[in-house]
């Protein structure tokens, strides 16, 4: 199951490094999102599962594009998906 990026919704749970649209910062910590903390938990949370981190960081990405008026920013594609460890082969 894929949480809906967008909207008002928080996309993972109440105080749990949400981001708050439409600025896009982390709404526990305050950081540009996804801050570091929430970078652990995604990769805890999806563990091997890398093909649906990078579905729902799409998504994220998205929406933030929308929200923050830069689609296909290159900074923003690197900001939600260059923290992104390696796949190991
Ligand atoms: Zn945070």
């Amino acid at each position: 199951m894929v949480a809906e990026a967008g909207g008002n919704a928080p996309v993972a749970g109440a105080g749990e490094h949400a981001p708050v649209t439409p600025d896009w910062t982390c709404g526990t910590c305050g950081a540009d999102w996804p801050c570091e903390p929430k970078r652990d938990r995604l990769l805890t949370e999806y563990g091997e599962d890398r093909a649906m981190l990078s579905v729902y960081l799409g998504a994220c990405l998205a929406a933030a594009a929308e929200d923050l008026h830069a689609p296909g920013a290159t900074s923003l594609r690197n900001r939600f998906f260059g923290w992104l460890p390696r796949r190991p082969r």
